[in-house]
């Protein structure tokens, strides 16, 4: 029922967004410069929230319906929340299924006629049934994020067609940073031997990193690409033996996870425990203030722990 629901307010947005007809009355075309920097635009994270202002600029302001360090695979919305999107006229999102799970309820709670942008759209996604289908956390290759940019440039041109090339420059100003990171990240990861490229998460986050940038997901703790899972006895025994086995340095906690289980295995397998990347939420301030920062700080603290 929810899904179906969901689904018409999908394909309702992709009409109008195809359709050809002009959606704004008269009068809203007839003044435009009342819609300037009044725009109620919405991400669901706050790293989509900075992502989608470097596009938006100065001209929309985005907010992140996630408050910095709330966790979105297990986030309950509040009425406040129900509020805003209730008044949102955009809704930037990475994948309400697999990740912004929270969402669905949100909508079907709030209503409203908010136009969606999915971010996501166009990259290629991992799949793996037994860690819960989907993985999500395709921002951790900023080469994805050049992908989610695109999008959300097409959505914000859509939402007020007259920022068209300010959101274009903006765009492309934003991917050009985007691919200086990247190159950043090549580099860093250079200094680390090749056979300590080993990462073991909490939830298996890092596979879009992994790929892009030669690293060997050992395991996570939690065998899930999800925060929500809970391990048995025998994956958290097999993860011990695959630590043991591959010579991995260190388990790479996000700073939101409880740590108990991580220190469990190193305190079996003389690893040591990364305690505060920031995987799924930017911080107040440094380190992860921006989407960028925040790759930056998590690659640093990943060079330190292997090289
Ligand atoms: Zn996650």
């Amino acid at each position: 029922m929810a899904r179906h629901l969901i689904n018409l307010i999908v394909i309702a947005t992709t009409l109008s967004a195809c359709g050809g007809t002009p959606a704004s009355s008269p009068s809203e075309v007839a003044s435009p410069a009342s819609t300037e920097s009044q725009l109620e635009a919405l991400a669901t994270t706050s790293m989509l929230a900075d992502i989608a202002q470097h596009v938006a600029g100065e001209r929309i302001r985005i907010e992140s319906i996630l408050p910095i360090g709330a966790d979105p695979h297990s986030y309950q919305y509040t009425p406040q929340d129900a509020t805003k999107v209730a008044d949102a006229k955009l809704l930037i999102l990475f994948d309400y299924e697999t990740y912004e799970t929270f969402l669905e309820p949100l909508l079907l709670t709030a209503g409203g006629n908010a136009e969606f942008v999915f971010a996501g759209v166009g990259v290629g996604k991992k799949i793996d049934v037994d860690k819960g289908g989907f993985d999500p956390h395709i921002w951790l290759d900023p080469n994805n994020i050049i992908v989610c940019v695109e999008n959300i440039r097409e959505g914000l041109t859509h939402f007020d067609p007259a920022g068209a090339a300010e959101f274009k420059s903006n765009a492309d100003a934003y991917v050009a940073e985007l691919q200086a990171l990247d190159a950043w990240i090549v580099e860093q990861v250079d200094q680390i031997p090749a056979e300590n490229r080993l990462l073991v998460t909490n939830h298996e986050s890092l596979g879009y990193f992994a790929e892009r940038y030669g690293f060997t997901i050992v395991g996570s703790v939690l065998e899930s690409f999800s925060s929500g899972a809970s391990p048995s006895a025998q994956q958290l025994a097999a993860l011990i033996d695959q630590v043991k086995a591959s010579n991995a340095p260190a388990i790479f906690l996000d700073a939101g996870d409880n740590p108990a289980l991580a220190e469990q295995i190193a305190d079996e397998t003389g690893v040591r425990v990364v305690p505060d990347l920031h995987l799924e939420s930017l911080t107040d301030g440094a380190p992860a203030a921006t989407y960028i920062d925040m790759m930056k700080y998590n690659v640093t603290q990943i060079v330190d722990a292997l090289k």
